[in-house]
Formats: C-alpha cells, structure tokens, sequence
C-alpha cells in the first residue's frame, strides 16, 4: 500500500478537527472517510493521497497552526465507487460515521456531533457488490506459524461464509496462495516480511489470546472437534481471521459456516508456476477467455462461476469424489430436458450468499431480501424438476443431495413474498419496502400520510379562493415543509391587502421572498404538515421495525439459505459441465487407479475456441499414450507445430478430470494424479527480473525433488533458456532422471534434435514428433502427432514464414549445410559424448562419495547470464578439452 504520510500536530485544532486527529490517531494506516453532513471529507495526507488515487479537486478548509488545511471528500449517497477505487489502489478506508443528529448534539451542548468509526474497510473484509468480483471468491488468508517449518492457514470468504483450514509446510505455501489468490493475507511480523508473500496484501497480525474459545465462542459450541480435526497453528489461524474481521466490522460478524480442515489431502498438489503455465483461472496474456476458466465456463450465476473456479484451483485426487461428480454430470447429459429446466430456472437466479453475508452485517439494501426470496422460490423450482427427473432411472447421489438441501426446513421465502413490494426503492431509508395488506399498522399510518396529502391537494383548492390568487401552488421543501407559493405580484398584492376570504385558518402568514415569488403558509396548511410529518415519521418508523423482522427471519434461516446457496452453485457446475459436454461432443474420463494415460482425439479447450473465435481453421485432435512400457513421450518438432498445445492439453485433462468435468477427447482413460507440473522453457522476459534462466532451473529443481511415480510431468523446451550445449546437456539429464529415478508419466517437447538420440537408451521412452509436410519449399504443420522423431528441425522455413529477408535465409542455409557436412562426420552424440552415458543400473539416489566428473563441475561453476557470447565460447572449448583431457578412451560412466 503506498504509506500515507502522518498528520500534523492537533494543538491548536477546531472541535471538529480535533475529534479527527483523535480518530486518526487511531487508524493511522488507514484512510479516514470523515462524516461531514452528505459529505465523506478527508483532510491532510489522507485528502492528498485520496485526491490523486481518486483523481478529484483537492481543496483547502481552514487553516491549522498556520497552515491551510488540504481537503478531499465524496458524496455519502455515492460513496462505494469511491470506495472500491480506494481499495483496488491498496489503501484500506476508515469510516467514521455521525453517531447523532445536530439536534441531538445541540441538546447535549456539544461543540460538534459525536462521531465514530463503524467499520474498516480492507480487501479482504468486504462485501459490498460493487467492491468484489461476482466471479471470484474473496479470500481473507490468515497464517500462523508453528514451531519448526510448518504454518497453520485459515481463510475465510466474508461474502459468503466460506471457512476451510489447512495445516502445512512453509514451504508449501507459495503453492497454497497460488490456489487461493487470497484478496488479503494476515500474518505475524515475522512471517509477513517472507519473499514469498511478496506480491499478496500483507496485513501485520499478531495471534490473539486464547484463540481456541474464540473460534469456540463465535460458533457457539463447547468445543471444535465436532467441525473435525484441526491442529492447534490451524485454530489459531483461525482465530487470527476471525479476530481481524470483528476488529474490521467493529464487533458485528457475518454469517459464516463452521470452518472445515482441508489437510491438503485428497487434492491435486500444484504449485504456482504450474497454474501459471497452465492458465487455469488466468492468462498470462491474453484476455479472460483465453484461460482454462474461461474457455469451459458455461455456468449462468456467479455463485456458479465461483464454485467452478474453485473446482479448477483445487482438483481431488481421490477416484470415489471425482466419480460421484462425474455421475452428476452424466445424468444431465443424459436428461437434456431437465438440464434445460436447472439451467433455466438458474439463469438470472440472485447471489444469496452475498446478500445473506450483507444482511447478517447489517449492511443491506431491499433487493438482499429480495434475493433471499427470489433464490429460494428458485430453489424450490428447481428441486421440483429433480423429483421429476424425465427420463432419468436413478437420480445419482450429488443430484440427491443438492435437491434436499434446495429445501430449507426453515423457508422465509413465503414470508418474504408476502412482505416484500412489488417494486422495491434502492435504499433502506427510502418508504415502500413493505408490500400494502402485509401489516395493518403500516398501512393505516401510510392511510394517515396519503389523507393529509389529498388533503393538501384540498387545500389548494380552497387558498386559490380564498387569496383569490388562481396560480397559487402548494409545494413541498426539504427544510420548511409543505409551502405555498404565488408569483411576484400576486403575493405583493396578497401582503398588502388580504382578501376578506382570507381570515381565521386560511389567514396568509408571509415565510419567504424569492427572486420570482412569495411563499406563505396558514394555520391549516400548518396543521396538515405537522399531521403529514407524524404520519410519515409513524410509518417509516413501522416499516423499519418490519424490516428488522423480516432480516432477523432470514438470519433465523441461515444455515438453511447457505446449504440452498451452495447446491444452487453445485448444480449449476455440473450442468454447465454437461452442457459443454453436450456442446463440444467431449467424453466422461475413465478414472483408474493405475499409472494408466491414454486419450484418443483430444483437443486442447482454450485453443480449439481461440481457432473458433477467429474462424482459424479447424483443431486437429491428437492422441496422447502414456501407459506402463511407454511413460516419457519425447516430442520434437519444429516451432509453430503444435508441441506445447500438445503438451498442455494433455494436462489439463488432468485438471478436468479430477476437477469432476468431462474432458474434450473421444475416450480419456486416466490414472489417478497426485502431483501435476508443467513448466515451460524459459523466454526472455526481462521485465520479471529475476533471470530467466535461474527460473527455469529453480521450477525443474521443484519437479526432480518432489514429483513421484503417481505425478504426470509436462516439460516444454526446458534448457532453452540458456546456451545449446549446456541447455542440451541439462534436458538430457532431466530427461534420465524422470525416467529412471522418478518414473512418472512425461510428455517432453524439446527441439533439441540431438535428443531423439536417447530414444534407443531409455526402455519407456516413447519418441512422437509433430508432423510436417514440405510443399512447393513451404512448410506446412499438420498439427497431428505421429511416432518417431522429426527428419530436421525447419528453422529456416519458419524463419521464411515470418519474413526474415532473402540474402539472410541463403546465407543461413549455407552455413547449416557447412555445418550438417561437419556433423556427419561425427559419431552420434550420445557415443561421441560419455557425459550422457547413463549409469549401468538405474540409481535411486547418486552414489554419496563419488567426486563429481570434472566437465559436470566445470558446468555447474558456470553462470551462462554473465557469460557473454565471446566467454561463452571459451567457456564452451574448455569444457570440450576437459572431457578429452579426462577421458583419454572416450568412454566413461558418470555416477
Ligand atoms: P509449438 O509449441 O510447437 O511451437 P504451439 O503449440 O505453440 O507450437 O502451436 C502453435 C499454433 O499452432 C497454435 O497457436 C495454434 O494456433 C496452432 N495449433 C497447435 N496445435 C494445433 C492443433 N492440434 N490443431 C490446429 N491448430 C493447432
Ligand atoms: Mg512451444
């Protein structure tokens, strides 16, 4: 967050200025919205700071110690754009409200009202529409450390009462705000300051006391263990979470359910470059369609868009969960009426959640209950079409489920209906929240309210006769009331000399001169007024009781309206799955227990849409075998052909599948993952900082220590990031180790020819090449993937395809033919280099005491990105005389 400066000394300061540096004092991290009549005002460093982020005319009130007094402010009635704007720029917002009228203050003789702040506002603790993403959940991640490397982790989402826990290790906890996206993260000090929280919203928090009964104490239960088991860092995580939402809300707490310990088990482990290679929820740079998300989201309500996201962030790893998910589907894909019927009746369906969220926070507007109403009358709807299930024999469990939970024991929607208006005003302090017949008090004190305003209408009639001013109009003024008004000379004349018709009760009483008119009133129009206010005041007063009534009936529900909420999300994922299943002609995988992996015609589902979108041709599907015997798929292929769309395909699948989606292949037979990683050789981004190369490495170092015999391994040109021969010699020994030590399945697309050289050395490594045909000296990609290896590389057509001049093409081509002459006179690499002679058996775990072979060390002091290309050279020839000089037969085992 930028730092906001801190304010001047208060001495000297005017009452109401006082009271803000007092306020301030309190919040010094946070902008301070200083209720000021219809006005939010901010003064000092915050006006300035808000002025420029908000990009509003700072102004100047007063003057303090000599010094004028820089002010900003917002309209109280528009405040949330305001708001929201604040917060994306990462300030957190005070707001200090008036706790009284000036009358009250008045009456109390005080200098100014009594002001108080009501609430924090933080990303992490909002829940106003306009201030989160309708798509997103809006995770506040708490985190405390435990003795040792582990942390305890809670995140709780404000807006829809979400709760999970997790305990696990530091280490992994880049992997775990990688699946979250937490909007904000409390930590301790110590934690705060880690690199790797070094892009989330960091807010300092330190454990409160006694975390256990608090979390005890807000849930209401004698102790957490019926919730299930937690560690102690988890409760006190999420204690943390819990604390810095009543310290936010100012001790109000939303609704939110019970906190589940996630534990990290039963889900697909992914770290963070991996989502990100893999776009799952985003793209690195394209627009929002072109992420996994959004290339398969067909659900029609937010609350869905947020269930399917979740879904995608964090597949199981349990075949019994992702089966039972994949029945859901497949009995909507098998009942297209009642997939049209859920969909139909979703399809415009309100968020409860969010509005159950602001209602338990005392922050609503009418339309929250309306949605209560509106989701529930839905609910029942589509829990009707589920007991008719046309065409379906069995109803799978999940369908099962969700439809009882449709139907809450507790139901305020009837009530609600009755209750509620027609056409309900925006705001809560506006009349007609209340339909007419729904409480008779109400409506006698509104009948009270409309007889005094016909009875102004009356009055009218009689003043014009009586003044004998045929013009004169009785209007209504914020300030005065009910007055009437004349033009100018009209009430000249009715001030000088009043008719004889105007006595007693219609005698004119002068209040006001304006530019064009005169504005009366008399002891009857006063009357009326004071009648009309009564009555007015009365039923507002009534209304609001109603509503108090009508909010606490859906508090009373509240578990009930949040199991609906969700089955509404649950179904409409499934559905929407079985529509793009429909749609797209895509097929239930086959989950198995087995290290199985076999796909027949599959696509690639963001980059077969992207080709639709722009009407590029057609996709051209791929088959992709993995099973035992055939684990490493070696892929070469020149550029443009197809290599990483093969690649990545292949991997979401996995996400799909054990997300419980069909995937988009004609079969899918598919082994349980536990781990999936993709990584994609580095391109030069500069702009990130950190070399490339280093990444690289970093993220295929993650791979080599934790990937296990049940993970699937994507690696796309790993080693391009750096010079050839070192690039070459790092893939090649990647390439052994998946394949002997970790004995996972891998697709490896690389164009480094020489590889296909291990073809022949590594029993279950399968080699495919992207095909290409050469027409009229074009290249042509088929997109298809066939066994065997690629002839040659193509460089020099791609080139030509992306308008590399003439002269350069020739020169290039004579200096690859220079070179190929020059290459065939070698040995194949892998006999003419011992250093890729593999060791005899497979090693679990290198031999502890063997000395590194001399090149392997020479390699490893080497920094290639400060090398520069005259160095790299050099670097290159001393490394060759290395190998001579040490292997003098030009055959070595390396260990
Ligand atoms: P490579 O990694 O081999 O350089 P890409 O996978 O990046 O190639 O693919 C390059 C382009 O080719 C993609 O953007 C896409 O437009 C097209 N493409 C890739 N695979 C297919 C396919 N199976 N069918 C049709 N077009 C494809
Ligand atoms: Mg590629």
């Amino acid at each position: 967050m930028d730092q906001l400066p801190p304010p001047p000394i208060a001495e000297g300061a005017s009452p109401a200025m006082a009271q803000w540096f007092a306020t301030k004092a309190q919040h010094p991290d946070a902008l301070l919205f200083f209720r000021m009549g219809d006005f939010y005002e901010l003064f000092f460093g915050d006006a300035e700071a808000a002025a420029e982020a908000l990009d509003i005319a700072l102004t100047y009130r007063g003057e303090h110690r000599g010094e004028r007094i820089p002010m900003c402010g917002v309209p109280a009635h528009s405040h949330e754009s305001y708001l929201a704007r604040l917060i994306r720029r990462g300030f957190r917002v005070a707001i200090c409200e008036q706790m009284e009228t000036p009358e009250e203050a008045k009456r109390r003789k005080a200098p100014t009202l009594r002001r108080e702040v009501v609430r924090l506002v933080t990303p992490g603790t909002i829940t106003e529409e306009m201030l989160l993403e309708a798509a997103r959940p809006a995770w506040l991640l708490a985190l405390a450390p435990e003795e040792g490397a582990a942390l305890g982790a809670a995140w709780l989402d404000v807006s829809t009462g979400h709760f999970g826990t997790e305990r696990l290790a530091r280490a992994d906890l880049a992997a775990l705000l990688a699946r979250l996206e937490p909007a904000e993260v409390l930590a301790p000090a110590a934690l705060a300051a880690d690199p790797v929280l070094a892009g989330a919203r960091v807010t300092e928090a330190t454990p409160p006391r006694d975390g256990e009964r608090l979390v005890r104490e807000t849930f209401d239960v004698a102790t957490l263990e019926g919730f299930g088991q937690f560690s102690p860092a988890e409760i006190t995580a999420a204690a943390m979470a819990l604390d810095y939402v009543r310290a936010t809300q100012r001790g109000a707490m939303p609704h939110l359910s019970p906190p589940v310990p996630h534990g990290g088990q039963g889900v697909l482990q992914m770290d963070a470059a991996t989502r990100r290679s893999l776009e799952i929820l985003r793209s690195e740079r394209g627009g929002p369609k072109d992420c996994l998300l959004g290339a398969v989201d067909r659900t029609v309500t937010a609350a869905g868009a947020r269930a399917l996201a979740a879904r995608l962030a964090s597949p199981l790893a349990e075949a019994e969960p992702i089966a039972a998910r994949h029945d859901a589907v497949q009995a909507l894909l098998d009942a297209p009426p009642l997939r049209a019927a859920i969909r139909g009746a979703l399809k415009g369906a309100p968020d409860m959640a969010r509005a159950l969220a602001r209602l338990s926070l005392d922050r609503f507007a009418p339309r929250d209950l309306a949605a209560i109403r509106d989701g529930l009358e839905r609910a029942a709807a589509i829990a009707d079409a589920l007991q008719e299930p046309g065409g379906l024999v069995t109803v799978p469990p999940l369908l099962q489920e969700a439809a009882r939970a449709l139907r809450p024991l507790r139901d305020p929607a009837p009530e609600l209906a009755r209750a509620l208006a027609e056409t309900l005003p925006a705001r809560l302090e506006d009349p007609g929240v209340v339909a007419p017949g729904y409480d008779g008090q109400l409506d006698g004190l509104r009948r009270l309210r409309d007889d005094a305003r016909g009875a102004i209408a009356a009055l009218q009639l009689d003043l014009a006769q009586a003044w004998g001013v045929a013009s004169v109009k009785i209007r209504h003024h914020q300030q005065f009331g009910y007055l009437a008004e004349l033009p100018a000379a009209a009430g000249e004349k009715l001030l000088r000399e009043p008719p004889a018709k105007a006595v007693g009760e219609l005698f004119p009483i002068h209040r006001q001169t304006m530019a064009n008119g005169h504005r009366f009133t008399c002891a009857a129009l006063a009357g009326l007024d004071r009648r009309l206010a009564e009555a007015a005041e009365g039923a507002a007063k009534r209304e609001k009781q109603i509503i108090r009534h009508l909010r606490e009936l859906c508090l009373a529900a509240a578990p009930g309206i949040t199991a609906a909420a969700e089955a509404l999300a649950e179904l409409d994922v499934h559905a929407a799955a079985a529509e793009i299943a429909a749609e797209g002609g895509w097929c239930r995988p086959e989950i198995v227990d087995r290290p199985d992996f076999t796909v027949t015609a599959g696509r690639h589902p963001v980059v077969m849409a992207a080709l639709a979108r722009n009407r590029a041709g057609a996709f051209v599907p791929n088959d992709c075998d993995l099973s035992p015997g055939r684990r490493l798929c070696l892929l070469t292929g020149p550029n443009m052909a197809g290599k990483s769309t093969f690649l990545r395909q292949n991997a979401l699948f996995v996400v799909l599948a054990q997300a419980g989606l069909f995937v988009p292949a004609e079969t899918a037979r598919l082994g349980l993952v536990d781990k999936l990683f993709s990584r994609v050789g580095a391109a030069d981004d500069i702009a990130g900082g950190r070399s490339t190369f280093m990444v690289e490495m970093a993220e295929t170092a993650a791979i080599l220590n934790q990937a296990g015999p049940r993970s699937l391994v994507v690696l796309d040109e790993v080693g391009r990031g750096t010079a050839t021969w070192d690039g070459l010699a790092i893939a090649w020994a990647v390439l052994e180790a998946l394949h002997d030590r970790i004995r996972c399945r891998t697709i490896f697309a690389t164009h480094f020819h020489e590889l296909t050289a291990l073809a022949g050395k590594l029993p279950e490594l399968a080699p495919a090449t992207m095909r290409v045909r050469e027409w009229k000296g074009e290249v042509v990609f088929l997109h298809s993937v066939a066994p065997g290896t690629a002839e040659k590389s193509w460089g020099l057509h791609v080139a030509k395809l992306a308008g590399v001049p003439r002269p350069v093409l020739a020169r290039a081509g004579a200096v690859l033919e220079a070179l190929e002459a020059r290459a065939r006179g070698l040995d194949p690499l892998s006999d003419e280099l011992p250093l890729f002679a593999r060791p005899a058996a497979p090693a679990r775990t290198p031999p502890p005491d063997t000395p590194p072979h001399p090149v392997l060390a020479a390699l490893a002091a080497l920094d290639p990105d400060a090398l520069s290309p005259r160095e790299a050279q050099d670097a290159l020839y001393r490394l060759r005389s290395l190998l001579d000089g040490a292997v003098p037969g030009g055959k070595q085992v390396v260990g």
